[in-house]
């Protein structure tokens, strides 16, 4: 086969020196094709099935680099778990460059590709276990509607790397339109360095968000859409039951889109202080948190910022928007998902006493919403499948009564209703225990069950009868499995 020609730019690497080192990957010993993505594949006009063929596989993850990129790994800081850990950087990620899509310019990014100037303690590699858990998740929250970095492919080698155990190392190719983070920005601003400052926000401003070039103040103009965007992003996640896990500075998309995949989890049975991290002892990232983490995490990027916007007041103003921005955008996926298409008085009761009720029967976050789908608003004869969930049945069945005269009172018609929220309500989520499953195989170079579960969660609101058992409760060994940063 010919060697593959992409179209690469690199217009990160137009920035000046300072904000990236040039370098090549470290190639992987021996590669094999894991898991390929063919939605992600085609978005970048590749055939998905090109992957199969070694020289493609080796020109993608960077064992053989090809023309026009300009690998670079790029430099940036952060506040990890609410502490100024200073300059971080791509410690195992390489940037290849950009391609051009039908959605615009999309970045190709190797992670695990080898030993950075910004690996600090690091051996520049990512482990296969995290690798597919990256992998898969992109993919199941880009057909979730969630924004997200995507995830092209995962490419493993039998060479070890020491984690807890020794594991082997893999190389997932991420693509967005850009991998800049908060803590891009608050690397300048902690050097003092406004010049450096002010030339990324115009490229971010350039490049991103061209219409915020004609507002009076473009800087607090792109804080206050990114403080939007981030409060979306994280209304979405409570909306799913996504927790992700490290909301550092350094892991926020200026995208506004999930970024850096490690210990994340969905919600199963219930808990508003669930905490997904296993390294978060204090939960500071919690479920119940990350709202206002998303928070806080705008005001890291409001303080950087404020050299280039001037005055504090309008600072001010452009984060104060995220409490509003977050509310109405919760609402609105709440309604959704309860299948409520008017906003009515007492729906906040109705909402509150509904997480009451979740939060002390522990119920499966995913299997209630879709089953809510299938309640009657004429009487409980159709209530089992949603009941069985619930330990104090007299409490749901107050709960689901309440919820039915809410149905009636804007005259719901169950069939629509039910098509509507099996919409928005999944069926198949990305639990921990399926991804381990896939992931244990795969550690024994069977690689169909990550394709399998991809193919699955590419549909996570359709029926899919012969997939019935992904969308079941978790195996009670699922409650012993534990994530944590080391990745
Ligand atoms: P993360 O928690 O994955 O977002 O990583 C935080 C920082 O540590 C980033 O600068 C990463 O690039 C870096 N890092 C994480 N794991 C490694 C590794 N195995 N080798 C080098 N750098 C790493
Ligand atoms: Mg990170």
């Amino acid at each position: 086969m010919a060697a593959l020609a992409l179209p690469f730019e690199n217009s990160f690497a137009s920035l000046p020196p300072a904000f990236y080192t040039r370098l090549m990957p470290t190639p992987l010993p021996s590669p094999y094709l894991v898991a390929a993505s063919p939605s992600a594949a085609k978005l970048i006009g590749l055939d998905p099935a090109a992957l199969d063929d070694p020289d493609t596989l080796a020109a993608i993850i960077g064992n053989r680099v090809p023309e026009r990129s300009k690998p670079l790994s790029a430099v940036y800081s952060g506040h990890q778990f609410g502490v100024w850990a200073g300059q971080l950087g791509d410690g195992r990620a390489i940037l290849l460059g950009d391609l051009p899509t039908a959605q615009g310019p999309v970045e190709l990014q190797l992670k695990g590709a080898g030993l950075t100037p910004y690996s600090r303690m690091g051996d520049g590699r990512a482990v296969l276990r995290s690798s597919i858990r990256e992998f898969l998740c992109s993919e199941a929250m880009h057909a979730l509607g969630i924004p997200t970095t995507r995830a092209l492919s995962v490419a493993g080698s039998d060479q070890g790397v020491v984690r807890e155990t020794i594991e082997t190392s893999a190389v997932v190719v991420r693509m967005a339109p850009t991998f800049v983070r908060f803590g891009s920005f608050e690397h300048w601003f902690y050097k003092r360095q406004e010049g450096e400052l002010k030339t990324l926000a115009d490229y971010v401003i350039e490049r991103f968000y061209p219409a915020l070039r004609e507002e009076d103040n473009p800087y607090a103009a792109l804080l206050e859409e990114v403080t939007r965007r981030t409060a979306h992003l994280v209304a979405h996640w409570q909306a799913v039951g996504f927790m992700h896990g490290v909301l550092n500075t350094d892991n926020m998309s200026i995208l506004g889109q999930t970024l850096d995949y490690g210990p994340f989890g969905f919600m199963e049975a219930f808990d508003s202080g669930h905490i997904c991290n296993h390294t978060d002892q204090g939960g500071r990232y919690s479920y119940a948190n990350q709202p206002q983490i998303g928070h806080w995490n705008c005001y890291a990027l409001g303080q950087a910022l404020l050299p280039l916007i001037g005055e504090v007041e309008l600072a001010q103003e452009s984060l104060d928007i995220y409490q509003s921005a977050f509310a109405t955008k919760i609402d609105d996926l709440l309604h959704a998902k309860l299948g409520l298409r008017e906003q009515r008085d007492g729906d906040r009761e109705l909402l509150d006493s509904m997480f009451g009720l979740l939060q002390t029967n522990h119920a499966d976050f995913t299997l209630f919403f879709r089953r809510l789908g299938g309640l009657r608003s004429d009487g409980p004869s159709g209530d089992e499948p949603l009941r069985d969930l619930f330990i104090d049945r007299p409490a749901f069945d107050a709960w689901a009564n309440t919820y039915r005269e809410r149905l009636r009172a804007e005259a719901s018609v169950d069939i629509e209703r039910k098509l509507a929220m099996d919409q928005t309500n999944p069926k198949y989520i990305l639990r921990n225990y399926l991804a381990q499953v896939a992931i244990e195989k795969a550690q024994n170079k069977d690689f169909s069950e990550v394709a399998r579960l991809l193919q699955v969660l590419e549909r996570p609101f359709d029926e899919q009868p012969e997939n019935e058992r992904y969308a079941a409760l978790p195996p009670d060994w699922a409650s012993e499995l534990e994530v944590s940063c080391s990745s």
